[in-house]
């Protein structure tokens, strides 16, 4: 204990040895120990997706989890600590397909589906596994041998029980629609997923105005706009808006007038005129559009802020297109297969992409003079999520769950959720207010495997567990491995109404399926018995020990206390787990949540790879270390966007250095004394008092900050508490130290071990670093409790305040009057402040000022101003008389900071008032408090300034030769100095620690250890 620290903290360095501390004690272990049977604080883990390194603002969200849950711990919480990976769905695949250099579905399927799994499998056991050590090395503690996997059987389990639960309330259903739709991904993409600004691109595409010719009307023609070639040969109607007036431009091309306000038409026909018209298809000689008639649609939602007024429709490439389909009859032509190439009855365009067919569509056009005009726009388009191809629309058959009877009950749900920051809330009502029905199939391998069964007879049957699915099957069991394609697959089972064999369709779920139904399979919902390793079942087998509970324990932790991430799982995490709760138990998953915004870099931009203003996060850990990581993570309001970079390392870096340096005043002076702490001392002076009071007040604030789950408030509360130890208690007190007073030292140490205590959540290596070495040894602070906050004196810290406010001001009026703050001054009077007035002393020493008067301030000369826009509208014509008269002084000063003037009393805010300093005095003023400090300087004054400079003088000469604070010197001084060794020559050797004073012919001071 004591070790003398270095200068400043070698942040990894210091972690590193912590790390292996903790492993050698067991540090967490005893934690749990000590914990369990206490109450109960349920945090659930988002499970991170075990896809790729952990990065930056993973590190963001890992931070806050374990902040509380090591504040919770240290309150003597029981917390389960188990971590999730997410194992399957999109993210996985897409990632393994890049690293087997594997493009399209066709190409997995060569690959073999079950190597393929073994693949995805592999990277989820690797990632896993350095993600694990990532967040270790970031100060997190969980239970990390039995994290749970969404890829798990037993995880599948729950949701398959889930789908058969929805299916039996009549919310599954499969729909026929048009999808967001994946050409590389070859799957259809909700609109949950699809939903963040990140998932759009600004991209050039072909920009057409294309001619449809009118039947009816020989020689005339509709001229619509289309950024999509692709779809035109899929055209079946055009649309105009009934209530829209349209014209006709001499050369028969019909546009609407609102769209061309400059143009000369030879005549107009309002919309519903135009509708029921045919039209000539731009390629009614392809297959495809055999025996279609082209007809115009009214359509009350046409645009006429763009193209030309009348939209081309082709229901099978366009999600509004589809809708008017229904509404008005039309065929359904559909262009692409599911990797976005034309299909056969397109003719020349067969087997061509979407992008392939642009040049051809708009050469055909032109050659049939349909093409009136061709160029390209840059526009806002949307890419997928996943892989940032751009995404096309098509009618598929996906599986849906009805969102209209749960959304009602799932908006009531949230309605009892307490959100940090308030304001998400309501973006969560929105989104449940807004949200569809929920696609949750997709067209792919590794990932859920729905359990639907669907039947010729017509009966949709729905498997809700392997145990059913064992009982009902008719052959395939005995190559089921896990429950994942293609093994899967291969199970068929008997139909429950006609005992027909029937297959599972191919589709696999939605990943949020997977996330969403953790509160239920990790924790046992009934589940009569305790199964060891139930949850490291099918894929998850072999990586974790995570076992099943049973029912009692669901009961014990469900809904969870508190749960932690990023604002975009509003429509993603926050999202399904709510939905999955509130359809199986009618209850929100969680009491309270706290999100938060993205991590931008340190000058506000994103941080990308190809920009290179990316930080990778074990680069952070490596050279910024994970306590000023994690202090920039907590220091910044959640509902902003989070910055991030080196620069601000180092700003954090150096404030941190306060917290250090007074840790190691205590250890230099403990050390001298041989300091025991809490050994029987002296009467605490009232600084004494003051500063555990202000400890107090910090154990008080930071509780009440971790309390709302809101680090900005616990960092801002510690800033501000190291500010006022070091700058006011340790500044004052220094001599008390010096004099070896073990009341001040026993002070201190209190302090600084409440004040370690309560930020250890923030940076637990260096709280734990510091605690060793002043508390103990051999305990951590992570299992010494919370501090109590002891008695706070409130009328102390008001006078405390206003001394430093008073002191604050006095080196305001000694920096405009430029005089070293060394040189000592006669007089200071105070005005306005007078709870300070108990303690002029201290005030004096500070300002290095002989008397400190409090009463009025008269070395001033006040200057008053109407303040015109609050006096203008109040003393209308009368304001020129007022303003005369406060510029000639005619007014009488109240108390509280008014004026009566010309018989009006003036308020505080209703004047500007300026003090200025008389001749020999500076003076400076705030919000009603005025000090005014004597600058005349006499012989004596002089002359103590003179010893002050030598004193800073000599002691720098200690400190530059390497002296103990202890050593004792010998002083040579210069003859000059012969009248300061005459008069002060005591003051002198007491603070420099001389045992000897002497002049000589030297020419500048020197000193000699002896
Ligand atoms: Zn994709
Ligand atoms: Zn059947």
């Amino acid at each position: 204990m004591f070790t003398p620290l270095p200068d400043k903290p070698d942040h990894p360095a210091l972690e590193l040895e912590i790390l292996e501390l903790w492993e050698r004690e067991g540090t967490f272990e005893q934690l749990r120990a000590l914990n369990r049977g206490g109450p109960t604080f349920g945090f659930m883990d988002g499970p991170i997706t075990a896809n790729n390194p952990a990065a930056v603002h993973h590190g963001h969200g890992r931070t806050l989890k374990d902040v509380f849950q090591r504040y919770k711990a240290m309150r003597g919480f029981e917390q389960r600590y188990q971590n999730g990976f997410d194992c399957q769905g999109l993210h996985v695949e897409v990632e393994v397909e890049k690293s087997l250099g594997l493009n399209s579905k066709r190409e997995i399927e060569a690959y073999g589906l079950a190597e393929f799994a073994q693949r995805c499998k592999e990277r989820v056991a690797r990632f896993a596994a350095l993600q694990t050590q990532q967040s270790q090395r970031l100060g997190m503690w969980m239970d990390w041998d039995n994290s749970y996997y969404t890829f798990s059987d037993t995880n599948i389990e729950y949701i398959w029980g889930f789908l058969k639960h929805v299916h039996e309330r009549g919310w599954l259903y499969k729909g026929h629609r048009s999808t967001q739709w994946c050409p590389r991904c070859g799957t259809s993409l909700s609109k949950h997923e699809q939903a963040g600004e990140e998932n759009y691109a600004e991209l050039e595409h072909p920009s057409l105005f294309v001619r449809f010719p009118l039947l009816e009307r020989e020689g005339e023609a509709l001229v619509v706009w289309t950024t999509t070639p692709w779809t035109l040969p899929a055209n079946v109607a055009a649309a105009v808006k009934p209530g829209a007036e349209y014209g006709r431009r001499e050369n028969g091309d019909w546009v609407a007038v609102d769209r061309y306000p400059d143009e000369q038409f030879v005549e107009r026909l309002r919309g519903e005129d135009l509708v029921g018209l045919t039209y000539r298809g731009p390629f009614d000689d392809l297959a495809a559009q055999v025996g279609v008639v082209h007809r115009v649609i009214a359509w009350n939602e046409v645009a006429l802020d763009e193209g030309t007024g009348i939209v081309h429709i082709a229901p099978g490439a366009g999600a509004e297109d589809f809708e008017l389909s229904r509404e008005h009859a039309l065929p359904v032509l559909t262009p692409i297969d599911e990797s976005g190439q034309m299909v056969a009855d397109y003719g020349e365009f067969a087997g061509l992409s979407t992008t392939e067919v642009e040049r051809p569509v708009t050469d055909a056009l032109q050659e049939r003079g349909l093409l009136v005009e061709s160029g390209t726009i840059v526009h806002r388009y949307p890419i997928c999520w996943r892989c940032k191809t751009p995404l096309v629309f098509r009618v598929v058959d996906d599986w849906f769950i009805s969102a209209e009877e749960i959304r009602q009950p799932m908006l009531d749900a949230n309605a009892t959720v307490q959100w940090t920051p308030p304001q998400y809330k309501k973006r969560m009502d929105d989104w449940l207010r807004n949200m569809g029905d929920w696609n949750i199939s997709r067209k792919r391998y590794f990932g859920l495997p729905l359990p639907f069964y669907p039947c010729e007879c017509g009966e949709l049957n729905v498997i809700g567990s392997r145990a059913e699915l064992e009982a009902r099957a008719a052959g395939g069991l005995e190559q089921l491995q896990e429950l994942h394609r293609p093994w899967i697959d291969a199970v068929r089972i008997r139909c429950e109404r006609c005992d027909q064999e029937v297959e599972r369709i191919p589709e696999i779920g939605d990943a949020w399926l997977d996330a969403g139904i953790v509160h239920f399979s990790t924790l046992g919902w009934r589940n009569p018995q305790l199964v060891p390793g139930g949850n490291a079942t099918g894929a998850a087998a072999g990586l974790t020990g995570a076992d099943l509970p049973d029912h009692e324990y669901w009961e014990k932790w469900f809904p969870a206390d508190w749960v932690s991430e990023m604002r975009e799982q509003i429509r993603l995490w926050f999202y399904s787990q709510s939905f999955m709760a509130v359809a199986l138990d009618a209850r929100p998953s969680y009491r309270q949540v706290l999100t938060y915004e993205k991590v931008l870099d340190e000058t506000g931009r994103e941080m990308h790879k190809s920009w290179g203003n990316a930080i990778e996060l074990n680069e952070g850990l490596e050279r910024m270390g994970a306590d000023v990581m994690r202090w920039m993570f907590c220091e910044q309001p959640p509902s902003q966007p989070l910055r991030f970079g080196y620069g601000i390392a180092d700003d954090v870096k150096r404030r941190l250095l306060t917290l250090w340096n007074s840790v190691s005043f205590l250890v230099t002076y403990a050390r001298i004394e041989n300091f025991e702490p809490g050994v029987a001392t002296g009467e605490p002076r009232p600084l004494d008092r003051w500063l555990a009071s202000r400890t107090g007040v910090l154990v008080r604030d930071a509780t009440a900050a971790y309390e709302s789950f809101w680090t900005p408030g616990v960092v801002a509360a510690f800033d501000q508490y190291v500010d006022d130890l070091s700058n006011w208690y340790i500044r004052l007190s220094r001599r008390r130290f010096w004099e070896s007073d073990a009341t001040a030292l026993q002070a201190l140490w209190d302090s600084l071990t409440q004040a370690v205590a309560v930020i250890a959540p923030v940076m637990p290596f260096l709280a734990e670093h510091l605690w060793r070495n002043i508390v103990s040894e051999d305990e951590s602070v992570f299992l010494a409790g919370w501090p109590e906050p002891g008695e706070i004196e409130v009328a102390l810290l008001a006078e405390v305040a206003e001394t430093r406010r008073v002191v604050e001001l006095g080196r305001r009026a000694r920096d405009a009057s430029r005089l070293k703050l060394r040189q000592p001054l006669r007089r200071l009077v105070v005005q306005g402040a007078p709870l300070a007035a108990s303690r002029a002393d201290e005030i004096a020493e500070e300002l290095r000022v002989k008397e400190v008067e409090f009463g009025p301030v008269e070395a001033t000369e006040l200057h008053v101003k109407p303040h015109l826009p609050v006096l203008g509208p109040k003393l209308g014509k009368e304001l020129g008389a007022v303003r005369a008269a406060l510029t000639a002084g005619e007014f009488e000063e109240l108390e509280g900071g008014g004026f009566r003037v010309l018989g009006h009393e003036l308020g505080p805010d209703e004047v500007l008032v300026e003090r200025s300093g008389k001749e020999g005095w500076a003076v400076a003023s705030d919000e009603g408090v005025t000090v005014a400090l004597d600058t005349t300087l006499d012989a004596e004054l002089q002359l103590e300034g003179r010893v002050y400079d030598l004193i800073h003088t000599l002691n720098s000469m200690r400190r530059d030769q390497g002296l103990e604070l202890t050593d004792r010197i010998a002083v040579t001084l210069p003859q000059a100095d012969a009248d300061l060794v005459a008069q002060h020559a005591e003051w002198i050797k007491a603070e420099v620690l001389a045992v000897s004073l002497q002049t000589d012919g030297v020419p500048a001071p020197q000193i000699a250890k002896v």
